[in-house]
């Protein structure tokens, strides 16, 4: 097997040369954001000066140059998720807004009062809340499936729970809380034996590990831009052709026309139905920069790496006394959430950031998961191509530390 390129990845990235309270910095919150390699900022730089145009719109020669690109960074998504057409990537401007996509032009066509949608308890907010809205609007009930104290899905429940009343499965690829990686593939195939599409949030799987959507035959895959390395305000919901193009449209405005009259207006086909108003054009070319990026490292060479970091870091962890893991599912990617005896998360955060290491403190827009395992907040860990055992080593040096102060 080849070296995994450390060095040369960590000269990719600009920002892990800031100094942080005069001590490197040691960025341990790529759950939340990822840092942004010279390819994709040279990228965002170089649309700007030389390629920008609305998309689209215009027949002059910078316009069809900007269109091309734009469009290019959709067939690069394509290639990378392995979707059958790039008809099935619609920009939006992350996950929340592609789930909320999904809930209100598909949720509000096909669910109605008494349907059941079926999420679970680990899910981040934005997999939560919008389809509350949806059950206010329609009259449906939500669903939660039960996990385990390893943080894991219970998986003969959550089956047990698709029904002849579920309308549509939502349920998180990753954990940002837990890290726990579900087990989607079983619960896609429960859900289709019933005819029940499902719904995947990729936001935290995505930077991880290689997803083909066909291989996993799910209906819907969210992800955001910002954690795969790329551009904050933009993002992707990948659906089945077939699904949407039986959806109306979720928002009404410029290009997602074919036809507008005061009396009726024709909608514009796949993806562009799904895509009003001018979209984030140098984000959505720069995260077709940062899929090149990835790609030329290999999704399975990066799960690899970070399998690794993952490992020691809890072999680490687990070394201190007073330290209580959250989440130990046998199946997670690269996080580490945790609590101290006697220290509050946020007082972990702050003492961290004072020694160069940024970690998240909070509930990590999981609060039923923080409710589930009594803890008001954790401190997490995230883990992401450019950090080392060395971070790590770095990390749990001041844990202990600051056990010794506070502890
Ligand atoms: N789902 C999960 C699992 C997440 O981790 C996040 C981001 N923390 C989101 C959804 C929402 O992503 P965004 O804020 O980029 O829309």
């Amino acid at each position: 097997m080849t070296q995994f390129p450390i060095d040369k990845i960590r000269n990719d990235f600009p920002i892990l040369n800031e100094k942080i309270r005069n001590k490197p910095l040691v960025y341990l919150d790529n759950a939340a954001s990822s840092q942004k390699p010279n390819v994709v900022i040279d990228c965002i730089s170089h649309v700007y000066r030389h390629d920008y145009a609305n998309v689209h719109r215009g027949v002059h020669t910078l316009s069809v140059r900007s269109t091309d690109k734009f469009e290019g960074a959709r067939e690069k998504i394509k290639d990378f998720i392995n979707a059958e057409s790039d008809k099935e990537i619609i920009f939006t401007k992350g996950t929340t807004e592609s789930i909320n996509l999904v809930a209100q032009s598909y949720g509000k066509d096909n669910i109605k009062a008494g349907d059941e949608i079926l999420i679970s308890a680990m899910e981040h907010h934005s997999n939560i809340v919008p389809w509350q809205m949806l059950c206010e609007q329609t009259g449906a009930i939500l669903k939660v499936a039960p996990i385990n104290l390893r943080g894991e899905l219970i998986l003969d429940q959550f089956i047990k729970l698709i029904g002849d009343k579920t309308r549509l499965v939502a349920v998180a690829h990753m954990s940002n809380a837990l890290g726990t990686i579900n087990p989607v593939k079983q619960i896609i195939a429960a859900a289709h034996d019933k005819n029940i599409p499902v719904l995947l949030d990729g936001a935290q799987a995505i930077p991880h590990m290689p997803v083909d959507v066909q291989e996993l035959d799910c209906d819907f895959y969210a992800f955001s831009g910002h954690k795969l390395y790329g551009p904050s305000g933009i993002g992707v919901l990948y659906g089945k052709q077939a699904l949407l193009e039986a959806m109306p449209p979720y928002q009404g405005g410029g290009d997602m026309i074919r036809r507008v009259t005061f009396e009726e207006t024709e909608y514009n086909t796949l993806p562009y139905k799904f895509e009003a108003g001018t979209p984030s054009i140098a984000d959505a070319i720069a995260l077709g920069a940062a899929i090149d990026y990835l790609s030329a490292i290999g999704m399975d060479a990066i799960a690899a790496y970070e399998a690794e970091l993952l490992d020691y870091a809890t072999e680490q962890a687990k070394k201190i006394k007073g330290l209580r893991i959250v989440g130990e599912a046998s199946e997670k990617g690269a996080i580490l959430s945790f609590v101290l005896d006697h220290i509050h998360p946020h007082d972990i955060g702050t003492m961290l950031d004072s020694l160069g290491i940024a970690v998240r403190a909070g509930h990590h827009c999981a609060m039923p998961v923080m409710d589930f395992f009594e803890v008001p907040a954790t401190a997490r860990a995230s883990f992401a191509i450019y950090n080392t055992k060395q971070e790590i080593d770095v990390l749990m040096n001041g844990i202990e530390s600051l056990i010794e102060v506070f502890g």
